[in-house]
């Protein structure tokens, strides 16, 4: 293929500018998924074959295409990725005033590069459950105001700087100030006033600050994406348009999309790869073309998930903290990540069918196994493997920064990854 095409990052870029949290994620892939056809299924609507149907659930999605080819002992093909991102989330009661101060007390969610929040405008965005009548609805709130920021203590007040670099206390030290006079609402009655209902009718919330930067094509030719949430946003929403290159010819094997919450915590929630989220999509499925256990397991041996996420780039300035045997460039194309201790799925038969991929794109591949002296990060891979008795290989884009409020990847991966990604739902 012809490189770079740039046309694919544009576009990534103004979708990670419209989700600046993992239920705007599943809002835009939604929206996405509903102009090319797909139909959302509710609660009580079982999936209907052949058809380009999902369901959502919070951060949680899944998606797919049953042509009229498919059985039920048909294997599927799956981009799975998380859309989640370290970040800062918005406390039950927030509301502290320190003198004329007037400051929100934020949890920091998941492995947050910290000092990459501080001196940044921040906006706010979530779901915010209002009361209704005697029950409550979910709204999406996103607010690009820059109403939040986080100001690092000044050098000659911090006399220990320069001998430990910094260092900060969460509880103490990253509670962002949104004003500074007596006037400014509770945190409860600015989320009221946004949605034009009463303070008293705002129930709760899920709420988290968001980098106002948007995302950019930086560096000279513009060779870098630079933006919030690559990690794992970019996945996401290269698996999205996947699934759309499929949708009305899908393959030999049905094509899958999904989206996990909660990998930068652990996994374990309702809508985490620890959930039978994705299994119990998929039981469905073959309930509705028909099959029985024997089927099912048939079409799970017959499958493969592809766990999409950030790879580590050799940092420049820290060269000594990758493997000297497997750099990683910017711009190289995708990578196959491997750790012997199951921190990525990858084995050697899902590490054939991803190179596989890539030969038939026409991109080059690189593979990336941790220093055996650093501990390895991991992903969704294993727990899904674990969840569905499936095959799963873990491979993304080279990015820096990974958990930063601004992270930086190669402005010419994403349409070779996508190339890869769509090579593979269609195998
Ligand atoms: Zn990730």
């Amino acid at each position: 293929m012809e490189t770079p095409d740039l046309s694919v990052t544009r576009r990534v870029a103004s979708l990670l500018d419209a989700s600046p949290t993992p239920f705007h994620a599943v809002e835009t892939a939604s929206q996405e998924l509903t102009a090319a056809g797909f139909v959302e299924l509710g609660p009580e609507q079982a999936p209907t074959v052949p058809g380009r149907q999902y369901v959502r659930q919070g951060g949680g999605l899944v998606a797919w295409v049953v042509g009229e080819h498919h059985s039920a002992a048909t294997g599927v093909r799956v981009v799975a990725a998380h859309s989640d991102s370290p970040n800062l989330r918005i406390k039950p009661q927030p509301d502290a005033h320190t003198g004329s101060w007037r400051q929100l007390g934020v949890e920091v969610y998941g492995s947050a590069l910290v000092n990459s929040w501080l001196d940044r405008d921040l906006g706010l965005a979530g779901r915010v459950v209002i009361r209704d009548g005697d029950s409550a609805v979910t709204r999406l709130v996103h607010d690009n105001r820059p109403l939040l920021r986080i100001p690092q203590l000044a050098i000659h007040l911090d006399s220990e700087i320069r001998k430990s670099g910094l260092v900060l206390n969460p509880q103490k030290h990253l509670v962002p100030i949104w004003g500074h006079d007596l006037d400014v609402p509770e945190f409860r009655s600015y989320l009221g006033e946004l949605l034009s209902v009463d303070a008293s009718d705002v129930l709760s919330w899920d709420m988290m600050a968001h980098a106002l930067t948007p995302a950019a094509l930086t560096g000279m030719d513009q060779c870098f994406l630079t933006s919030s949430r690559i990690d794992n946003q970019l996945s996401c929403f290269l698996g999205l348009d996947a699934l759309l290159a499929l949708a009305t010819n899908p393959g030999p094997r049905i094509p899958v999309l999904c989206f996990f919450d909660h990998e930068e915590v652990g996994s374990v929630s309702s809508t985490g790869a620890a959930s039978p989220m994705l299994g119990t999509a998929l039981d469905r499925l073959n309930a509705a073309l028909g099959g029985d256990l024997e089927h099912l397991h048939r079409s799970r041996r017959d499958s493969l998930v592809l766990s999409a996420d950030g790879a580590h780039a050799t940092h420049p300035n820290y060269p000594d903290r990758h493997e000297p045997g497997h750099q990683i460039e910017l711009n190289a194309g995708p990578v196959l990540k491997f750790n012997a201790n199951q921190r990525y799925a990858t084995d050697a038969q899902g590490a054939a069918a991803f190179t596989l991929a890539c030969e038939r794109a026409g991109v080059p591949m690189q593979k990336f196994v941790n220093r055996t002296d650093l501990a390895c990060g991991s992903t969704i891979g294993p727990q899904t493997a674990a969840q569905l008795q499936i095959s799963v290989v873990d491979a993304g884009c080279a990015q820096l920064a990974m958990h930063s409020a601004s992270e930086t990847a190669g402005s010419h991966d994403p349409a070779m990854f996508l190339a890869a990604l769509i090579e593979l739902l269609a195998s």
